[in-house]
């Protein structure tokens, strides 16, 4: 059983070094247990959180566990009634070839009704996210201009094509020509800013002449502030993530600007995704139904091979993925 164990905590960047990678064996099933064969992997900009010994929204991983992950896989051996062999289930897998232990939290995925990736894209925990984070936080409404930073990414690029089955204008923010691209026609945005390429502000007021009604932030940093100026009266801010200072070795910058809120009675909400567990299948029940009926789109970006399992996190904070980063086991 090969396994990415936590090394040590990265300061700044995680690395190879962060990591031990080792073999073990996988070991004898326990009472309630179940093992698992990891097939796809999901890379989340969280797991860099995760590593950090920090009071969050959940435990930090120990140093010398498994890294924690979400995965899909498939069961092979059970000591549990709630799961039979050949089974499909999706839950925190852990970085690893296989997985023992109790499925807490677990649950089954039919490989027949959509393929196993998308279980940890648009069906998935990213799908909810967007979901929940966007109706529920962001409280959009037809006519309305929606700004999203990092637009091409997995909750991104789904929260723009909700954004516009709602009727609502959509600016995607991303870095580079060729995913700006994408994003319109691909995925039917209405305007899109290329970070690396051009001036927030001047790209702001060029797309939304009308101000910033939804605001889903997915960055956090300089580009939260330069939307801050541009929010339109009760505006609403949707905090999802900052992935641009996860990386941070000092402490995260808040918004120099947030006093934008308080001149346009406008709010900035967070949002945790498991929050909205119990309400998961019904969501991921309408978004089937949309991309049955061809409204949207799950993008995965898929990279094969466990040993990878450090570089390949790393394009996440280097934009070097479009949609959904997804690592292939074997
Ligand atoms: P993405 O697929 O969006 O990947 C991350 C993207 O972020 C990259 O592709 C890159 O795109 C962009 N990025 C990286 N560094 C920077 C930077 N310094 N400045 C601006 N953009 C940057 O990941 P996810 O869709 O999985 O996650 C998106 C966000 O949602 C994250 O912040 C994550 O933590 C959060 N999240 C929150 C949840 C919750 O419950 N609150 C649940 C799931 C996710 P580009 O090339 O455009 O720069």
């Amino acid at each position: 059983n090969r396994q990415f164990l936590l090394a040590k905590r990265p300061v700044g960047a995680a690395t190879r070094e962060t990591f031990s990678y080792v073999e073990n064996p996988v070991g004898e099933l326990g009472p309630n247990q179940i093992l698992v064969e990891n097939l796809y992997l999901s890379l989340d900009p969280a797991m860099r959180g995760w590593m950090n010994d920090a009071k969050s929204y959940i435990p930090p991983v120990g140093i010398g566990e498994v890294m924690r992950a979400l995965g899909v896989g498939k069961v092979i051996a059970s000591n549990n009634p709630a799961f039979a062999v050949g089974d499909h289930v999706n839950g925190a897998l852990g970085v690893q070839d296989y997985f023992l232990g109790e499925p807490r939290g677990f649950y089954k995925v039919d490989p027949s009704r959509a393929p196993l990736p998308l279980y940890l894209s648009a069906l998935g925990m990213t799908g909810m996210t967007a979901y929940f984070a966007f109706l529920d936080v962001g409280q959009p409404k037809a006519g309305d201009t929606v700004v999203i930073s990092g637009a091409a990414g997995a909750v991104g690029s789904v929260v723009g094509q909700i954004a516009k089955i709602k009727g609502c204008r959509v600016v995607g923010i991303a870095g580079g020509a060729e995913k700006c691209k994408l994003l319109i026609d691909e995925l039917g945005f209405d305007g899109v800013i290329d970070y690396k390429s051009e001036d927030l502000h001047a790209g702001l007021k060029r797309e939304c002449p009308k101000g910033v009604d939804v605001y889903f932030d997915n960055v956090g940093g300089e580009i939260l502030d330069a939307v801050l100026t541009r929010i339109a009266p009760k505006a609403r801010i949707v905090i999802c993530g900052a992935i641009s200072q996860y990386n941070n070795k000092e402490n995260v910058k808040g918004p120099a600007n947030y006093l934008s809120l308080l001149v346009n009675r406008a709010r900035m909400e967070g949002f945790v995704v498991m929050d909205y567990a119990a309400q998961f299948a019904d969501a991921a029940k309408e978004m089937g139904g949309w991309m049955a009926e061809g409204k949207l789109k799950s993008k995965e970006d898929i990279v094969e091979g466990l040993e990878t399992f450090p570089e390949t996190l790393g394009k996440l904070f280097s934009g070097e993925n479009f949609g959904k980063l997804v690592l292939k086991v074997r």
